[in-house]
Protein backbone atom coordinates (compact mmCIF):
# COMPACT_ATOMS: atom_id res chain seq x y z
CA UNK A 1 0.00 0.00 0.00
CA UNK A 2 1.25 3.34 -1.32
CA UNK A 3 -1.15 5.54 1.39
CA UNK A 4 -0.47 5.61 5.26
CA UNK A 5 -3.22 5.67 7.44
CA UNK A 6 -2.63 8.81 8.83
CA UNK A 7 -2.68 10.74 5.51
CA UNK A 8 -5.58 8.24 3.85
CA UNK A 9 -8.45 10.56 2.64
CA UNK A 10 -11.86 8.82 2.71
CA UNK A 11 -14.37 8.95 0.43
CA UNK A 12 -18.06 7.96 1.67
CA UNK A 13 -20.48 6.90 -0.90
CA UNK A 14 -24.32 6.44 0.91
CA UNK A 15 -25.51 8.03 3.43
CA UNK A 16 -28.83 6.36 4.81
CA UNK A 17 -29.40 5.04 8.15
CA UNK A 18 -26.03 3.02 8.32
CA UNK A 19 -23.63 5.43 6.06
CA UNK A 20 -24.10 8.85 7.93
CA UNK A 21 -23.29 8.09 11.27
CA UNK A 22 -20.40 5.88 10.50
CA UNK A 23 -18.97 8.84 7.94
CA UNK A 24 -19.99 11.30 10.62
CA UNK A 25 -17.25 9.14 13.13
CA UNK A 26 -14.36 9.46 10.21
CA UNK A 27 -15.29 13.33 10.00
CA UNK A 28 -14.87 13.29 14.18
CA UNK A 29 -12.13 10.97 14.05
CA UNK A 30 -9.78 13.86 11.64
CA UNK A 31 -9.98 12.34 8.89
CA UNK A 32 -10.32 14.02 5.55
CA UNK A 33 -13.50 12.86 4.22
CA UNK A 34 -15.45 13.68 1.14
CA UNK A 35 -19.03 12.24 0.52
CA UNK A 36 -22.10 11.73 -1.75
CA UNK A 37 -25.39 10.31 -1.66
CA UNK A 38 -28.41 10.37 -4.32
CA UNK A 39 -30.52 12.62 -1.76
CA UNK A 40 -28.76 15.90 -0.48
CA UNK A 41 -30.52 15.89 3.12
CA UNK A 42 -27.64 13.15 4.56
CA UNK A 43 -24.73 15.44 2.68
CA UNK A 44 -25.73 18.58 3.68
CA UNK A 45 -25.77 17.42 7.23
CA UNK A 46 -22.39 15.95 7.46
CA UNK A 47 -20.98 18.95 5.04
CA UNK A 48 -22.10 20.75 8.20
CA UNK A 49 -20.10 18.69 10.57
CA UNK A 50 -17.16 19.09 8.21
CA UNK A 51 -17.12 16.71 5.54
CA UNK A 52 -16.73 17.43 1.55
CA UNK A 53 -19.31 17.17 -0.77
CA UNK A 54 -17.88 15.59 -3.55
CA UNK A 55 -20.86 16.00 -6.25
CA UNK A 56 -20.92 12.50 -7.65
CA UNK A 57 -19.24 8.88 -7.40
CA UNK A 58 -16.82 10.39 -9.19
CA UNK A 59 -16.12 13.39 -7.74
CA UNK A 60 -15.46 12.09 -4.93
CA UNK A 61 -12.80 9.09 -5.88
CA UNK A 62 -11.04 12.51 -7.24
CA UNK A 63 -10.32 13.42 -3.71
CA UNK A 64 -9.59 10.27 -1.96
CA UNK A 65 -7.68 7.57 -1.60
CA UNK A 66 -10.43 4.81 0.02
CA UNK A 67 -13.98 4.70 -0.95
CA UNK A 68 -16.16 3.51 1.38
CA UNK A 69 -19.80 2.06 -0.66
CA UNK A 70 -22.93 2.09 2.11
CA UNK A 71 -25.12 1.58 -0.06
CA UNK A 72 -28.94 -0.79 -0.50
CA UNK A 73 -28.12 -3.82 -2.96
CA UNK A 74 -26.11 -5.50 -5.69
CA UNK A 75 -27.47 -3.17 -9.13
CA UNK A 76 -26.91 0.02 -6.71
CA UNK A 77 -23.19 -0.92 -5.86
CA UNK A 78 -22.55 -1.69 -9.32
CA UNK A 79 -24.30 1.34 -10.67
CA UNK A 80 -22.05 3.97 -8.25
CA UNK A 81 -18.76 2.13 -9.34
CA UNK A 82 -19.55 1.25 -13.16
CA UNK A 83 -22.59 3.92 -14.47
CA UNK A 84 -22.21 7.34 -15.60
CA UNK A 85 -20.32 9.54 -13.38
CA UNK A 86 -19.30 6.83 -11.21
CA UNK A 87 -16.34 5.52 -9.28
CA UNK A 88 -14.47 3.91 -12.07
CA UNK A 89 -14.34 7.31 -14.16
CA UNK A 90 -12.17 8.77 -12.34
CA UNK A 91 -9.97 5.55 -10.33
CA UNK A 92 -6.43 5.70 -10.22
CA UNK A 93 -3.78 2.74 -9.75
CA UNK A 94 -3.49 2.21 -5.60
CA UNK A 95 -6.92 3.41 -4.90
CA UNK A 96 -8.97 1.21 -2.83
CA UNK A 97 -12.98 0.71 -3.20
CA UNK A 98 -14.18 -0.97 0.60
CA UNK A 99 -17.88 -2.22 0.20
CA UNK A 100 -19.68 -1.98 3.45
CA UNK A 101 -22.92 -2.66 1.55
CA UNK A 102 -24.69 -5.92 2.42
CA UNK A 103 -24.91 -7.37 -1.57
CA UNK A 104 -23.98 -11.13 -3.00
CA UNK A 105 -20.80 -12.90 -2.77
CA UNK A 106 -20.16 -14.00 -6.39
CA UNK A 107 -21.01 -10.49 -7.77
CA UNK A 108 -18.55 -9.00 -5.23
CA UNK A 109 -15.78 -11.37 -6.39
CA UNK A 110 -16.63 -10.21 -9.95
CA UNK A 111 -16.99 -6.61 -9.50
CA UNK A 112 -13.81 -7.05 -7.27
CA UNK A 113 -11.74 -8.56 -10.65
CA UNK A 114 -13.57 -5.74 -12.79
CA UNK A 115 -11.34 -2.97 -10.34
CA UNK A 116 -7.94 -4.70 -10.40
CA UNK A 117 -7.74 -4.75 -14.00
CA UNK A 118 -7.65 -0.68 -13.21
CA UNK A 119 -4.84 -1.29 -10.86
CA UNK A 120 -7.33 -1.21 -7.83
CA UNK A 121 -7.67 -3.04 -4.74
CA UNK A 122 -11.70 -3.95 -3.19
CA UNK A 123 -12.28 -4.96 0.29
CA UNK A 124 -16.19 -6.69 0.85
CA UNK A 125 -16.64 -5.27 4.90
CA UNK A 126 -20.87 -5.58 5.57
CA UNK A 127 -21.63 -5.27 9.19
CA UNK A 128 -23.39 -6.39 11.82
CA UNK A 129 -24.84 -4.11 14.45
CA UNK A 130 -27.99 -1.99 13.05
CA UNK A 131 -29.12 1.66 13.51
CA UNK A 132 -27.52 1.21 17.47
CA UNK A 133 -24.16 -0.68 16.20
CA UNK A 134 -23.65 2.27 13.55
CA UNK A 135 -24.54 5.41 15.89
CA UNK A 136 -22.50 4.22 19.16
CA UNK A 137 -19.26 2.76 16.38
CA UNK A 138 -19.82 -0.73 18.12
CA UNK A 139 -20.57 -2.63 14.67
CA UNK A 140 -19.35 -5.73 13.73
CA UNK A 141 -17.59 -5.99 11.20
CA UNK A 142 -16.21 -9.15 8.60
CA UNK A 143 -13.95 -9.01 5.70
CA UNK A 144 -13.05 -10.14 2.80
CA UNK A 145 -10.13 -9.26 1.08
CA UNK A 146 -5.72 -9.27 0.84
CA UNK A 147 -4.44 -9.08 4.13
CA UNK A 148 -2.18 -6.17 2.97
CA UNK A 149 -5.40 -4.17 1.61
CA UNK A 150 -7.11 -5.11 5.04
CA UNK A 151 -4.47 -4.26 7.72
CA UNK A 152 -4.14 -0.76 5.74
CA UNK A 153 -7.94 0.01 5.97
CA UNK A 154 -7.87 -1.49 9.47
CA UNK A 155 -7.89 1.97 11.48
CA UNK A 156 -10.61 3.20 9.66
CA UNK A 157 -12.62 0.33 10.42
CA UNK A 158 -11.41 0.70 14.24
CA UNK A 159 -13.25 4.18 13.99
CA UNK A 160 -16.62 2.16 13.13
CA UNK A 161 -17.03 -0.99 14.74
CA UNK A 162 -15.28 -2.79 17.42
CA UNK A 163 -15.24 -6.70 16.49
CA UNK A 164 -13.42 -6.66 12.93
CA UNK A 165 -12.80 -9.84 11.67
CA UNK A 166 -10.58 -10.42 8.53
CA UNK A 167 -12.85 -13.97 7.36
CA UNK A 168 -10.71 -14.72 4.01
CA UNK A 169 -10.46 -13.63 0.86
CA UNK A 170 -12.87 -11.05 -1.04
CA UNK A 171 -16.23 -12.50 -0.96
CA UNK A 172 -15.61 -14.11 2.73
CA UNK A 173 -16.73 -10.87 4.18
CA UNK A 174 -20.19 -11.26 2.50
CA UNK A 175 -20.73 -14.81 2.93
CA UNK A 176 -20.31 -14.34 6.83
CA UNK A 177 -22.69 -11.40 6.32
CA UNK A 178 -25.27 -13.92 4.91
CA UNK A 179 -24.66 -16.21 8.02
CA UNK A 180 -25.53 -13.92 10.12
CA UNK A 181 -28.19 -12.94 7.94
CA UNK A 182 -30.10 -16.05 8.26
CA UNK A 183 -29.23 -16.48 12.02
CA UNK A 184 -31.17 -12.97 12.93
CA UNK A 185 -34.32 -13.49 10.69
CA UNK A 186 -34.35 -16.88 12.33
CA UNK A 187 -34.59 -15.50 15.52
CA UNK A 188 -36.60 -12.51 15.00
CA UNK A 189 -39.25 -15.08 13.99
CA UNK A 190 -39.26 -17.22 16.87
CA UNK A 191 -39.45 -14.35 19.28
CA UNK A 192 -42.38 -13.05 17.05
CA UNK A 193 -43.70 -16.39 17.62
CA UNK A 194 -43.23 -16.95 21.25
CA UNK A 195 -44.37 -13.38 22.42
CA UNK A 196 -47.56 -13.62 19.83
CA UNK A 197 -48.25 -16.62 21.78
CA UNK A 198 -48.29 -15.33 25.02
CA UNK A 199 -50.30 -12.65 23.85
CA UNK A 200 -52.98 -14.86 22.39
CA UNK A 201 -52.93 -16.69 25.12
CA UNK A 202 -53.63 -13.82 27.46
CA UNK A 203 -50.36 -13.61 29.07
CA UNK A 204 -48.49 -10.64 29.63
CA UNK A 205 -45.67 -10.54 26.86
CA UNK A 206 -43.68 -8.05 28.93
CA UNK A 207 -43.43 -10.11 31.72
CA UNK A 208 -42.44 -13.27 29.04
CA UNK A 209 -39.90 -11.43 27.57
CA UNK A 210 -38.40 -10.18 31.07
CA UNK A 211 -38.49 -13.82 32.25
CA UNK A 212 -36.94 -15.07 28.90
CA UNK A 213 -34.05 -13.03 29.09
CA UNK A 214 -32.65 -14.29 32.20
CA UNK A 215 -32.45 -17.41 30.82
CA UNK A 216 -31.33 -19.45 27.93
CA UNK A 217 -33.85 -17.92 25.31
CA UNK A 218 -31.57 -14.47 26.10
CA UNK A 219 -30.29 -13.06 23.19
CA UNK A 220 -29.61 -9.49 21.77
CA UNK A 221 -32.85 -9.90 19.45
CA UNK A 222 -34.80 -10.79 22.23
CA UNK A 223 -33.97 -7.68 23.94
CA UNK A 224 -33.53 -4.88 21.77
CA UNK A 225 -36.59 -6.36 18.86
CA UNK A 226 -38.96 -7.87 21.78
CA UNK A 227 -38.80 -4.39 22.97
CA UNK A 228 -39.78 -2.93 19.50
CA UNK A 229 -42.41 -5.63 19.65
CA UNK A 230 -43.92 -4.56 22.62
CA UNK A 231 -44.00 -1.11 21.41
CA UNK A 232 -45.36 -1.64 18.41
CA UNK A 233 -42.85 0.65 17.37
CA UNK A 234 -41.60 -0.86 13.84
CA UNK A 235 -39.72 2.19 12.40
CA UNK A 236 -36.29 1.39 11.00
CA UNK A 237 -33.63 0.10 11.81
CA UNK A 238 -33.34 -2.75 9.22
CA UNK A 239 -35.75 -2.27 7.03
CA UNK A 240 -37.95 -5.73 5.89
CA UNK A 241 -37.05 -4.74 2.16
CA UNK A 242 -33.58 -5.05 2.95
CA UNK A 243 -33.32 -8.13 5.03
CA UNK A 244 -35.94 -10.15 2.34
CA UNK A 245 -32.65 -9.20 -0.04
CA UNK A 246 -30.45 -10.73 2.60
CA UNK A 247 -31.96 -13.95 2.48
CA UNK A 248 -32.37 -13.79 -1.42
CA UNK A 249 -28.64 -13.68 -1.19
CA UNK A 250 -28.43 -16.74 1.00
CA UNK A 251 -31.20 -18.69 -0.13
CA UNK A 252 -28.93 -18.59 -3.85
CA UNK A 253 -25.68 -19.20 -2.11
CA UNK A 254 -27.45 -22.27 -0.74
CA UNK A 255 -29.22 -23.32 -3.46
CA UNK A 256 -26.09 -22.88 -5.77
CA UNK A 257 -23.78 -24.91 -3.01
CA UNK A 258 -26.49 -27.88 -1.96
CA UNK A 259 -27.40 -26.52 1.05
CA UNK A 260 -30.87 -26.81 2.51
CA UNK A 261 -32.10 -23.86 4.15
CA UNK A 262 -35.62 -24.14 5.28
CA UNK A 263 -36.19 -22.02 7.94
CA UNK A 264 -34.25 -19.11 6.23
CA UNK A 265 -37.49 -19.71 3.33
CA UNK A 266 -39.99 -19.72 5.39
CA UNK A 267 -39.24 -16.58 7.01
CA UNK A 268 -38.61 -15.01 3.43
CA UNK A 269 -41.81 -16.09 2.49
CA UNK A 270 -42.95 -13.77 5.92
CA UNK A 271 -40.89 -10.88 4.38
CA UNK A 272 -42.20 -11.01 1.26
CA UNK A 273 -45.85 -11.12 2.32
CA UNK A 274 -45.02 -8.35 4.62
CA UNK A 275 -43.67 -6.43 1.15
CA UNK A 276 -47.03 -7.65 0.20
CA UNK A 277 -49.00 -5.69 2.61
CA UNK A 278 -47.36 -2.26 1.52
CA UNK A 279 -44.95 -3.23 5.11
CA UNK A 280 -41.38 -3.37 3.44
CA UNK A 281 -40.15 -0.32 4.99
CA UNK A 282 -40.88 -1.11 8.18
CA UNK A 283 -38.15 -2.69 10.60
CA UNK A 284 -37.73 -6.09 9.82
CA UNK A 285 -39.45 -6.74 13.83
CA UNK A 286 -42.49 -6.11 11.93
CA UNK A 287 -42.39 -9.73 11.06
CA UNK A 288 -44.72 -9.65 14.64
CA UNK A 289 -47.36 -7.84 13.22
CA UNK A 290 -47.86 -10.03 10.36
CA UNK A 291 -48.05 -12.71 13.14
CA UNK A 292 -50.18 -10.69 15.26
CA UNK A 293 -52.48 -9.94 12.02
CA UNK A 294 -52.27 -14.12 11.56
CA UNK A 295 -53.38 -14.76 14.73
CA UNK A 296 -56.59 -12.06 14.80
CA UNK A 297 -54.83 -10.28 17.55
CA UNK A 298 -55.52 -7.04 15.14
P1 LIG B 1 -30.60 3.03 3.51
O1 LIG B 1 -31.02 3.76 4.74
O2 LIG B 1 -31.59 2.72 2.44
O3 LIG B 1 -29.36 3.86 2.88
C1 LIG B 1 -28.84 3.64 1.61
C2 LIG B 1 -28.33 4.97 1.10
O4 LIG B 1 -27.75 4.79 -0.20
C3 LIG B 1 -29.44 6.00 0.96
O5 LIG B 1 -29.04 7.21 1.56
C4 LIG B 1 -29.57 6.16 -0.56
O6 LIG B 1 -29.94 7.45 -0.96
C5 LIG B 1 -28.17 5.86 -1.01
N1 LIG B 1 -28.14 5.45 -2.41
C6 LIG B 1 -28.85 4.48 -3.01
N2 LIG B 1 -28.53 4.39 -4.32
C7 LIG B 1 -27.60 5.37 -4.53
C8 LIG B 1 -26.89 5.80 -5.66
N3 LIG B 1 -27.06 5.22 -6.86
N4 LIG B 1 -26.02 6.83 -5.54
C9 LIG B 1 -25.82 7.43 -4.34
N5 LIG B 1 -26.49 7.05 -3.22
C10 LIG B 1 -27.36 6.04 -3.32
O7 LIG B 1 -29.92 1.64 3.88
P2 LIG B 1 -29.11 1.27 5.21
O8 LIG B 1 -30.07 0.73 6.21
O9 LIG B 1 -28.20 2.37 5.56
O10 LIG B 1 -28.30 -0.01 4.65
C11 LIG B 1 -27.16 0.14 3.79
C12 LIG B 1 -26.52 -1.23 3.62
O11 LIG B 1 -26.12 -1.72 4.91
C13 LIG B 1 -27.48 -2.28 3.02
O12 LIG B 1 -26.78 -3.14 2.17
C14 LIG B 1 -27.97 -3.03 4.25
O13 LIG B 1 -28.35 -4.36 3.95
C15 LIG B 1 -26.74 -2.97 5.15
N6 LIG B 1 -27.01 -3.03 6.60
C16 LIG B 1 -28.00 -2.30 7.17
C17 LIG B 1 -28.23 -2.40 8.55
C18 LIG B 1 -29.34 -1.63 9.25
O14 LIG B 1 -29.64 -1.96 10.41
N7 LIG B 1 -29.95 -0.64 8.62
C19 LIG B 1 -27.44 -3.25 9.33
C20 LIG B 1 -26.40 -3.95 8.73
C21 LIG B 1 -26.19 -3.85 7.36
P3 LIG B 1 -31.46 8.03 -0.76
O15 LIG B 1 -31.36 8.87 0.49
O16 LIG B 1 -31.71 8.84 -1.98
O17 LIG B 1 -32.37 6.84 -0.64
Amino acid sequence: MTVSAARMRVGFIGLGIMGRPMAGHLVNAGYAVTVHNRSRAAVEALVAGGASDGGSPAGVVRVADVIILMLPDTPDVEQVLFGPQGVTEATRPGQIVVDMSTISPVATRDIAARLAEEGVAMLDAPVSGGQKGAAEATLSIMVGGEQAVFDACFPLFQVMGKNIVRIGEIGAGQVCKACNQVVVAITIQAVAEALTLANKLGVDSAKVRQALLGGFAQSRILDLHGQRMLDGNFQPGFRVNLHHKDLNIALTSGGAAGVPLPATAIVQQLFGALRGRGDGDLDHSALAKLLSALSGLD
